[in-house]
């Protein structure tokens, strides 16, 4: 070890003993030590590579250590560290003009992630329309602070609950296992209107938003069938709600779009982002929002503020983030190689008989793993692990990607600038796995 330098087995142990992970029982935790990074790849304590097939937590999108990225980092730091959010700075206008631009909405406010993004946007859509109730989704995330967590109706929440009052929540447009018993082909949108019902039961008066996640992310990447937002856009028009749109996950590229409703050409009231707005090189998250809710706030208070709200470095970086998505061509490049991995993970499907669904949109990918395939029976349980997830897991991680997985779904989020031959290599990893797994259903 070089004087001074903390060895790996150091630097675990410090943040083993004096450091708390998240989402862990802290005495089982076994935090990986990450030295360093390059493009897809990262590396850890021993200085091996790894492919990074989640690009950490779904929010690398430009990948590890991009030159750009430091470079701009650098210049801000060298300009202004900080700046109270009360006073104007160039990033900041910048990226506010340019969120503006790209979202088609009018302003941004700046938070430090996602949760805090949409606890404000709960707040602002109560302000502005003088109304409670926010109605949800079962099946999503919306962060780990009191309001996002209840306003999430994964089981996270459980053992926060009750949490804020006044989230209402209404069934997801899960096609492979419809909550109404039906197929897309068939059904009657029942996933859209059964949330009137829904409105009706609870009061359209008392309802001031409906918040969901553009594509749900990290409770199984559930694609919505292609008239689901005209129509729930309608609904929101007809009582007058807001709808607020939680793109942390599944914004800025991931899907080949700067957001993903606009694969459907619809306009949110509110957009929530956080994750690929920076890529995470710094912490920033935005609440952006219509003239409307704008215009109610040029002469209503805005009850709300952060110290790091507009945070001049971070507010850079999503400068020079957006700037990359443009100018090195990232989305259609997420539009070539998504097409290339949509075909690897159909041929998956048809290969595997533990594969019973794979979902996709651009890099933002999942496949849902089962023990039938005609039963459906999931290979673990909601909430859930099982030996065989282990298997799977296991397997991927000695063969040193970085996958993430999650009850009976596996992610493939890679970042946006990885190469066909680094996806396919992670993808054929991935196939090991699932063999292993086949074979073992079938003893
Ligand atoms: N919303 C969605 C859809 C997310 O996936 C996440 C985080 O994974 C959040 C909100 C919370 O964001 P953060 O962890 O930055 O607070």
């Amino acid at each position: 070890d070089r004087p001074g330098v903390a060895s790996a087995h150091d630097i675990a142990q410090m943040n083993r003993d004096y450091t708390m992970f998240s989402w862990s029982v802290q005495g089982a935790s076994t935090p990986m030590v990450m030295t360093g990074g390059k493009g897809s790849h990262f590396f850890d304590g021993e200085g091996k590579p790894w492919l990074d097939f989640s690009s950490q937590l779904i929010n690398l999108n430009v990948g590890h250590q991009h030159p750009r990225m430091l470079g701009a980092i650098k210049r801000q730091v060298d300009t202004l560290c900080f700046a109270g959010p009360s006073f104007a700075t160039e990033p900041r206008g910048l990226l506010g003009q340019k969120l503006a631009e790209v979202t088609g909405l009018a302003k941004a406010f700046f938070t430090l992630g996602g949760s805090e993004a949409n606890e404000n946007a709960i707040k602002m859509a109560r302000l502005v329309t003088g109304r409670d109730k926010i109605i949800t989704r079962y099946r999503s995330y919306h962060g780990a602070t009191m309001g996002s967590m209840t306003a999430s109706g994964d089981p996270r929440r459980w053992p926060v609950e009750p949490g804020i009052p006044g989230v209402v929540r209404v069934f997801d447009p899960y096609c492979y296992r419809c909550p109404f018993g039906k197929t897309p082909d068939s059904c009657g949108r029942e996933c859209v209107s059964h949330i009137e019902e829904i409105i009706q039961m609870e009061g359209p008066h008392t309802i001031a938003a409906i918040l969901v996640e553009g594509i749900t992310g990290s409770n199984g990447l559930l694609v919505p069938p292609d008239d689901y937002y005209p129509k729930l856009r309608a609904l929101c028009d007809k009582y007058d709600l807001l709808l607020i749109t939680d793109e942390v996950m599944s914004g800025f590229g991931r899907t080949g779009k700067w957001v993903a409703t606009q694969h459907w050409n619809i306009l949110p009231d509110i957009i929530t982002c956080a994750k690929g707005l920076t890529s995470g090189y710094m912490p920033l998250g935005a609440v952006i929002v219509n003239e409307r809710v704008a215009n109610y706030f040029e002469d209503h208070m805005l009850w709300g503020g952060l110290t790091y709200s507009g945070h001049p470095v971070s507010c850079a970086a999503g400068v020079e983030n957006l700037a990359i998505y443009e100018e090195e061509g990232i989305f259609a490049r997420v539009d070539e190689l998504g097409a290339h991995l949509a075909q690897r993970l159909e041929a998956m499907k048809a290969r595997y008989a533990c594969v019973g669904d794979v979902r996709y949109k651009g890099l933002f990918s999942v496949l849902e793993l089962v023990r039938d395939k005609a039963t459906k029976e999931p290979l673990a349980p909601f909430n859930g692990t099982s030996p065989e997830m282990g298997l799977l897991a296991g397997h991927i991680k000695s063969r040193q990607v970085y996958a993430y997985s999650r009850f009976n779904f596996l992610w493939v989020c890679p970042p946006l600038i990885i190469t066909k031959e680094e996806l396919d290599a992670g993808l054929d990893v991935y196939e090991e796995a699932l063999a292993l797994v086949d074979e073992r259903l079938r003893v």
